[in-house]
């Protein structure tokens, strides 16, 4: 399919079922914003999740914090960010509009009208506020552009609470802020955005040990969440384009409808950044002080959703004269709905009593579940398929006895092929249990 054209469907599907809207859409959309409805909620729920339980709740060393976005601006001093955070911004010299140079299309040339651009100038990319009612310079804080920070500043508080011995990790969700000249392509490149970043301390000669297990354990969460593995590359960045904090990294990249871009980060910081804070620890085992050496895995939240999005978006057209089926095939744990349950019919009381009584059982049960008695039935496997639910659920006359030998029984489709099978109430939270590992 045309690339634009995918963009186009996704973007298009992800408004039009509640997944992802224009921030700010009735006043005309603010660029670089996105806001996330029902769904698009759901689904990032379910990514966060399930990271957290793979890095953080399921391992013995790891250390969750919730920092505030608003920080001192010392911090971002010694971080580097206020005097390297920034971008190469070139103008161009006919249209005036702005771009981050090193992704032109054409190099030197404007995107929009193809008028030279004029040389770069770097641009920090910090949002910056003023704290208080004071309106002096001193009261400039930033909002934070990255997680990571907010843990090094927290990473003496953790040991002195915690006293945890190396190796151990720290680990954040949270909202980070880019004032990114160009924001383009759907929710891969905005000016807010959602981070999980962990920060592993390691004594400095284990690096590389700890290193290979988190890029390992990258890519198999990767492939649980349903991220099309065949899309995925590792990108060994090359020495002289690493990041001044950086001794190592590899970029996870993704083949997005646009182009192989930046999925998520892996990096090896030395001891750049608790050394910039000043900060240190006693090695237990030593009895010594020691500047622990980090890893840092570094996942965007919003671009996982897009990865998924993409990966999982499908178009079935083996129905000839037909317009295609499309589905989500979503991995069951991120399907912001597990399953719909629906009255064969809307108006027959003894079908939406069963149904409504079933629902409540799995809405309890699963929680993701969703009521829908709109149109035919044919309508409601579409539109359930558009949101990568992956089991249907109908109560018809055969579940209360029509046919006696299905009594108590009630169709269950399946997302992906279509295909119905009769399953016993009593069997269904189950069946469900089994079928959405
Ligand atoms: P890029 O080169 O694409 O600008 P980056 O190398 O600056 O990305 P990092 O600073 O390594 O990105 O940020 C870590 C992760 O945060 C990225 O891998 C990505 O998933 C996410 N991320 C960074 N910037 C943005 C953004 N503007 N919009 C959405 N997600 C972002």
């Amino acid at each position: 399919m045309d690339k634009d054209t995918l963009m186009d469907k996704i973007t298009s599907l992800a408004k039009r079922r509640g997944f992802i809207y224009q921030g700010s859409e009735i006043y005309g959309g603010l660029a670089g914003t996105w806001d996330y409805g029902p769904l698009g909620v759901a689904l990032k729920n379910n990514i966060k999740d399930s990271w957290r339980k793979t890095f953080v709740s399921s391992q013995l060393d790891m250390y969750e914090v919730d920092a505030a976005i608003l920080m001192h601006p010392g911090v971002w001093k010694a971080s580097g960010h206020v005097d390297t955070f920034t971008d190469p911004l070139v103008e161009c010299t006919k249209c005036k509009r702005r771009f981050r140079q090193d992704i032109l299309k054409i190099p030197g040339i404007c995107d929009d009208c193809g008028s030279p651009v004029t040389e770069p100038r770097q641009f920090n990319m910090m949002f910056s506020t003023k704290i208080g009612a004071v309106e002096d310079s001193a009261a400039t804080v930033y909002l934070r552009p990255e997680t990571a920070q907010g843990m090094f500043v927290n990473f003496k508080n953790v040991v002195d609470s915690f006293h945890p011995k190396l190796p151990f990790g720290m680990a954040q969700i949270g909202k980070a802020f880019r004032n990114e000249i160009t924001p383009r392509d759907f929710i891969f490149r905005v000016r807010e955005f959602e981070q999980m970043e962990i920060e592993y301390f390691v004594r400095p000669e284990l690096w590389q040990e700890s290193f290979e297990k988190f890029r390992t354990t990258m890519l198999s969460w990767m492939g649980s969440m349903g991220i099309a593995m065949d899309r995925v590359h590792e990108l060994e960045v090359a020495e002289g384009d690493l990041a001044h904090y950086s001794k190592r990294t590899i970029d996870f990249e993704f083949d997005f409808p646009f182009g192989r871009k930046e999925l998520y980060g892996l990096a090896y910081r030395t001891d750049f950044d608790l050394t910039s804070h000043k900060l240190d620890c006693v090695d237990e085992e030593t009895a010594q002080k020691i500047v622990p050496h980090v890893i840092e895995p570094s996942f965007g939240v919003d671009r996982t959703v897009l990865a998924l999005l993409t990966s999982a978006y499908t178009e079935d057209t083996t129905e000839v004269d037909k317009e295609p089926r499309v589905y989500l095939k979503f991995a069951p744990s991120v399907a912001p709905v597990v399953c719909a349950v629906s009255p064969l019919l809307k108006n027959k009381k003894e079908l939406t009593d069963k149904a409504e009584q079933l629902f409540a059982i799995l809405k309890k049960e699963f929680g993701n579940v969703m009521y829908d008695d709109n149109g035919n039935i044919g309508k409601r496997y579409r539109r359930q398929d558009e949101i990568g639910t992956p089991y249907c659920i109908v109560v018809d006359f055969d579940t209360l006895g029509e046919n006696p030998d299905l009594l108590g029984t009630v169709t269950v489709r399946d997302r992906d092929t279509g295909t119905q099978q009769r399953i016993a109430v009593s069997e269904l939270v189950n069946f469900l249990k089994k079928s959405l590992i």
